[in-house]
């Protein structure tokens, strides 16, 4: 956490500190920090007081711990984001920032509904499978559905057993995330087809539901919801994510009846609805530039999480962290010379209508953003930093200018 604030701080504060070295301007700053010392500070010793004043006087975890306590399932629609959306709009009130405004959208809301429940029918025993519907899942109608179970590895394999192999049936999309893939976030996206498109892919050769393994390394019991998305104009089928050990279990069942002729069936029961879609709100702030008032750099996390969990890493860690960067440059009376922008998107988890609603408005006011991060990997220890452009050599020649700032941490 403490290197993605050095890092987003210093991005504005380089641009502070590189010709006009314009720190001050801003309310009570620390005593000891730059500011105070009355004298432009050097790179290096703004970045020193940035990196003290966050391990020092820290106020992410404090935010952390009361957004996931007092809004914990905070998935677009609920009452818990809207309570988010207001508690981070005072939050960044408290800060003393030259603005802080909302700006509305409308959002997906889909609801989970009473428990969902699936059970392993295997040789006369009834197994409960840990299982968690997807976000986007239909519901089943009735006492819930019952149908044999075809293990998939991959979306073409639906292609290939067609539609005589598929339809009435449940297609359980079984492929693990690659070992090979030393970063978990590659490995992710790697075996993300399954949750993301499967239960489209099998909802079009006319399944009856579908499974997914857990998008997780562990090996436990706890299943892993998600996004899954539907066509325009498709029916949602059913679709629900097991456990890892549940995956197995269901796995080493249809191998053994596959060896004895026989199948496995599995009941399935999901309460899911899509509700129209409801208003909610990005939530902005932001430290106007000295030099490059609309020339913007934007640090960022989404507010909304997923129904069943707090959203302590996804995103509350990235929400806090964008905070605590307009908070340090207001404490040590840092002044930007570019517009110093946080920006807490709703709608990511299921639906991306925050940040297309933020960059719409952005292209209207034609204003220039120099640079955008978005933190969204969890409030893990931090290894580095991501830097991806799509204009030119940018991101090389910003890690070159910047990298022996970092090397002391
Ligand atoms: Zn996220």
């Amino acid at each position: 956490m403490s290197s993605f604030l050095v890092f987003a701080a210093l991005i504005g504060c380089t641009a502070a500190t590189a010709k006009t070295a314009s720190v001050g301007g801003a309310p009570s700053p620390r005593p000891g920090s730059p500011r105070d010392e009355g004298i432009p500070p050097t790179p290096e010793q703004t970045v020193r007081a940035i990196y003290s004043e966050a391990l020092e006087h820290g106020e992410a975890f404090d935010r952390l711990r009361t957004l996931v306590a007092q809004f914990p399932g905070r998935l677009s629609g609920s009452r818990k984001l809207d309570g988010a959306i207001g508690w981070a709009e005072a939050t960044l009130n408290t800060l003393g920032l030259d603005r802080v405004y909302t700006q509305e959208v409308r959002v997906p809301h889909w609801e989970r509904g009473a428990k969902e429940t699936v059970v392993l029918l295997d040789a006369g025993n009834v197994v409960p499978l840990a299982a968690t519907a997807l976000g986007g899942s239909g519901a089943t109608t009735g006492s819930g559905l019952v149908a044999e179970v075809v293990e998939v590895q991959s979306l073409n394999d639906v292609v290939t057993l067609g539609h005589a192999r598929i339809a009435g049936k449940i297609v359980f999309f079984n492929r693990p995330m690659d070992p090979k893939l030393i970063r978990p976030t590659e490995a992710y996206r790697d075996a993300g087809d399954q949750r993301n498109r499967g239960p489209a892919q099998a909802a079009r050769y006319g399944a009856a539901g579908a499974l997914t393994r857990s998008l997780t390394r562990a090996h436990d019991d706890v299943p892993h919801t998600g996004v899954t998305s539907f066509a325009a104009g498709q029916a949602a089928i059913p679709a629900a994510a097991l456990s890892i050990l549940a995956s197995d279990r269901l796995s080493a069942a249809l191998t053994a009846a596959a060896k004895s002729g026989g199948s496995v069936r599995v009941a399935m029961k999901i309460d899911a609805h899509m509700l129209p879609d409801a208003p909610s709100h990005n939530v902005i702030g932001e430290i106007r530039g000295s030099t490059f008032p609309d020339e913007v750099i934007l640090v960022g996390g989404h507010l909304d999480s997923w129904d069943i969990a707090p959203g302590a890493h996804d995103d509350g860690a990235g929400v806090v962290q964008s905070i605590e960067v307009l908070r340090i440059f207001r404490a040590l009376g840092l002044k930007p010379r570019h517009t110093l922008r946080c920006v807490l998107f709703t709608n990511e988890e299921n639906g991306s209508r925050g940040s297309a609603a933020y960059s719409t408005a952005a292209k209207e006011k034609h204003e220039r953003h120099v640079f955008a991060v978005e933190t969204d990997n969890g409030g893990f220890q931090p290894h580095g930093f991501n830097l991806g452009s799509t204009q030119g050599d940018a991101h090389e020649r910003a890690a070159a200018k910047w990298r022996p700032l970092f090397e002391p941490y």
